[in-house]
């Protein structure tokens, strides 16, 4: 279900600094999100969203906030959105929320980084290549190649392959692409066959970038929603999970040197970062690398 509610704030500063995407503010104009991965950090307890398999809460005066908020920042810093739900999400294509906001962003000369799993965002191609003559990277998640398995993981998300068409587009539009790998599940996609037909993939779409995450992270009822939902697909794997990792946050896949050293090889030779160049506010015209 789509509910309509008033937020005090749409931006948050980021605390630390953000050494994988180098941002300043992050920017949440939904909470919940209609793409139900069956591993979605965001049904943590800590953050509180209880409704998340149930329903998407649109931040209706989101768009207002951040009119009022951008021209008092004195940093210019990087807006990110999509680590809490994927501002591409289906209920987007109505609302266009996430366009309104990049409206915003553009007028106000903010550099911006997207994550994604939707092709949703090519739809904003204009903007995002505006917001471009500051900085704006679009990074799609892509956690498997089987576009079957995926189906089941990321129920209700774009297919890989639009995913990657979608990269491809920005890309030849200049805008910087590239992947968060992540996260890759023990047992189920941590195998070199699919980080090789990823990193095939991602290479001829034009992805600047690959940041990897060789585990999943689990914790309370969101470590309960995804046992639940991989035994319907893996029978036997609830158990597994168990056994192998008890109540452990990090679960890290046993094969991450192999799966690293295969990332770095093909990453190598095919001119991939394996960091992100982001946007440095008081080194403008400068992109950073950690
Ligand atoms: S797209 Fe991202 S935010 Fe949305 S359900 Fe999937 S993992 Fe969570």
């Amino acid at each position: 279900m789509i509910r309509e509610i008033q937020t005090r704030t749409v931006l948050n500063r980021v605390g630390v600094p953000d050494s994988w995407f180098g941002l300043h503010y992050s920017m949440n104009l939904y909470r919940g999100c209609g793409h139900r991965c069956v591993y979605c950090d965001s049904r943590s307890e800590c953050y509180g969203i209880d409704c998340f398999d149930r329903d998407v809460l649109v931040k209706t005066n989101a768009v207002d906030l951040l009119k009022n908020s951008l021209p008092r920042l004195r940093i210019k810093g990087t807006i990110g959105t999509g680590s809490m739900n994927d501002p591409y999400q289906p209920v987007e294509k109505r609302i266009g929320l996430t366009r309104r906001a990049l409206e915003v962003i553009a007028e106000n000369h903010f550099p911006v980084h997207v994550i994604t799993k939707s092709d949703l965002v090519v739809r904003d191609m204009d903007l995002l290549e505006r917001i471009g003559r500051v900085y704006s990277a679009v990074t799609f998640t892509v956690t498997t190649a089987d576009e079957t398995l995926a189906g089941k993981l990321e129920p209700f998300a774009p297919s890989v392959t639009a995913r990657f068409k979608a990269m491809r587009q920005l890309s030849e539009r200049g805008i910087h692409t590239g992947i968060t790998l992540m996260p890759i599940l023990p047992f189920i996609t941590d195998n070199p066959a699919n980080i090789l037909t990823i990193l095939d993939m991602a290479a001829e779409s034009g992805a600047e970038y690959i940041i990897p995450f060789f585990g999943v992270t689990l914790r309370d009822r969101q470590r309960e929603h995804f046992l639940r939902e991989i035994e319907k697909v893996f029978p036997g794997m609830n158990r597994k999970y168990r056994e192998h990792f008890g109540n452990m946050y990090h679960c890290p896949v046993s094969k991450a040197g192999l799966l690293e050293g295969i990332l770095r090889e093909v990453c190598g030779k095919r001119s991939i970062l394996l960091e992100m160049p982001f946007y440095d506010p008081f080194d403008t015209g400068q992109l950073n690398l950690f």
